[in-house]
């Protein structure tokens, strides 16, 4: 009798450790409501490549497109990253509120710096925003983000006159893609928008590498990448732009 029991407790124990040894293969990264409290670290940052980042934000497009945004402790997340930040990279966007860049990449707190401004184009103020992700807070990917039916970029085909030299200002930022793209200057020929949104994008991606020392010296030595991006407005997917 004493023996069966022996064996019983036995079975159980198995069962319990089994059980246990199950619960610890959960990642440490959710609670107990399945939700990701993890942040970006500096040991996560410095052992991802540049390449590792762009799949990561890749990948988040997808969970975007198949409505599987990760579950996150937000709460959580403002916690752990009050005292500092190591994102993966910066993403240089246009303003359109129909681009949630963290949401189209399933992004978290502390996860990406983004910089915005109309028509995706650098300035003074987003080149030291760049080298200040990529020079002092580590980040290993830069992305322009440009989006399809950009209304800066209609805009500054149409040379929209409001009678602000800021707007002049912004708009003349857009004007060497213009010149760069062959056809007809007209705002409702989609695929000339089109070209002109992705030959910024390509111009903004070799502006950043050539108006930036810092930029320039990182990819030449392998620890950065600028890459640009399409994001379509009809389902929210992110496509690469091919270099020139
Ligand atoms: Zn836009």
């Amino acid at each position: 009798m004493k023996k069966f029991f022996n064996i019983i407790i036995s079975i159980v124990m198995l069962v319990l450790f089994t059980g246990v040894a199950k619960c610890n293969e959960k990642p440490s990264a959710t609670d107990e409501n399945n939700l990701v409290s993890e942040v970006m670290t500096s040991e996560r940052q410095q052992n991802a490549t540049p390449q590792a980042i762009l799949d990561d934000l890749m990948a988040g497009n997808q969970r975007y497109l198949d409505n599987q945004l990760t579950n996150r402790d937000f709460p959580a997340q403002v916690k752990a990253t009050t005292s500092g930040q190591y994102p993966k990279a910066i993403i240089l966007s246009c303003v359109d509120s129909r681009v949630p860049v963290e949401m189209a990449f399933d992004q978290g707190v502390g996860d990406v710096f983004v910089a915005r401004v109309a028509g995706n184009a650098e300035n003074e103020d987003i080149l030291g925003s760049i080298e200040y992700a990529v020079g002092v807070a580590g980040s290993k990917l830069i992305m322009v983000l440009g989006h399809e039916s950009c209304g800066a970029v209609k805009s500054a085909i149409d040379k929209l006159d409001v009678g602000s030299a800021n707007v002049d200002h912004l708009l003349g930022q857009i004007e060497p893609a213009i010149e760069m793209v062959e056809g007809e200057r007209n705002s409702k020929d989609k695929t000339y928008v089109s070209n002109v949104i992705h030959t910024n994008v390509n111009v903004t991606v070799e502006d950043i590498k050539k108006r930036s020392q810092i930029v320039n010296q990182m990819v030449a030595d392998g620890k950065v990448d600028v890459v640009g991006a399409y994001y379509s407005l009809k389902d929210g997917k992110v496509t690469l732009v091919e270099k020139n």
